[in-house]
């Protein structure tokens, strides 16, 4: 994959393509934002264009190195995960006794620790010490969507590359170059720019939609009474999996028509609030029939004038 073929952060892959043509690249980077993004290809990809023994040709893919590289059989690269919840000095050490053999297809190394914030505290004390004497060869990218858990002196080793969330319009390109239909704009503001939680709603496209349309009959005025309320919701009842993600969706939804109705901003924002009240009552594994039930019952509540308490 090239990274004209990777959507978004175009600033980004042009710097990197940079420190290669202008042969700048540091021994060790940070790639920071949140999932979904492209963190993670764009790292690829700039991995293998660093052990590229071709570099005049950007998309080359047929040197010995990218050979190797694209069948993951490249000595001189290596990618760390976490095992289990951590990436455990173990881990640490082994990827290191790497790093100071020298490279044999290539004329760099590049390893890439992949959710690096899991790294032990122990762990990221032993990848110190690389990070403060690297081989000259050596290039590290450290990937993180949560680099709080990352040891400041850690950080202040690495190039700080951060990450942006993708545009409406670059999440709708990648949406339709992989068949992915994208049945209302609600569903682009849903995945706040990250295409791993497109992906993610598009698994469970159907239920997002049932939400919608009882949403919009309930805005409409259109449900006469309780029943027709729990009718239209089924789906909230027969969700339990992806409930959180769908009362979500329930609260883009209410602030999307917010700013439509300002007339009605209150009866939207005690809903919202309902919303948030039903998320924590669900995660504290309250009876969870009788929680959806009770949302609706104080939706209803909201969007109903004759019940209506204001
Ligand atoms: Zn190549």
């Amino acid at each position: 994959m090239n990274f004209n073929e990777i959507i978004g952060n175009s600033k980004i892959k042009q710097d990197l393509q940079e420190a290669i043509d202008n042969n700048t690249i540091s021994h060790s980077y940070m790639f920071v934002g949140i999932d979904g993004i492209g963190k993670r290809l764009i790292a690829k990809e700039f991995a293998r264009k660093i052990l590229c023994l071709n570099k005049q040709d950007k998309n080359c893919n047929t040197c010995d190195s990218c050979i190797k590289f694209n069948s993951s059989n490249n000595p001189d690269y290596l990618e760390i995960y976490p095992d289990g919840n951590s990436i455990k000095i173990a881990q640490v050490r082994q990827m290191q006794e790497k790093v100071y053999q020298k490279p044999i297809v290539s004329n760099k190394k590049v390893f890439i620790i992949d959710d690096s914030e899991k790294m032990t505290e122990e762990a990221q004390n032993a990848l110190l010490k690389t990070l403060e004497e690297p081989p000259e060869y050596m290039v590290i990218i450290l990937i993180t969507s949560n680099e709080n858990k990352l040891l400041n002196t850690v950080k202040s080793r690495c190039i700080r590359i951060n990450f942006i969330p993708l545009t409406q319009k670059e999440i709708s390109t990648y949406a339709s170059k992989n068949q992915i239909n994208i049945t209302s704009q609600n569903i682009l503001e849903m995945c706040g720019g990250s295409i791993g939680n497109l992906e993610k709603i598009n698994e469970n496209i159907d239920s997002y939609n049932k939400l919608e349309q009882g949403v919009m009959k309930l805005i409409e005025e259109k449900l006469k009474n309780i029943v027709e309320v729990m009718d239209s919701f089924n789906i909230l009842y027969e969700s339990k999996d992806i409930i959180q993600d769908l009362l979500d969706y329930m609260t883009v939804l209410m602030y999307v028509h917010i700013s439509k109705e300002k007339d009605y901003r209150q009866k939207f924002l005690n809903t919202i609030r309902q919303i948030e009240e039903t998320k924590r009552r669900l995660y504290s594994n309250t009876n969870y029939d009788m929680s959806i039930d009770n949302l609706l019952f104080k939706v209803w509540e909201e969007f109903n004038e004759n019940n209506s308490r204001s």
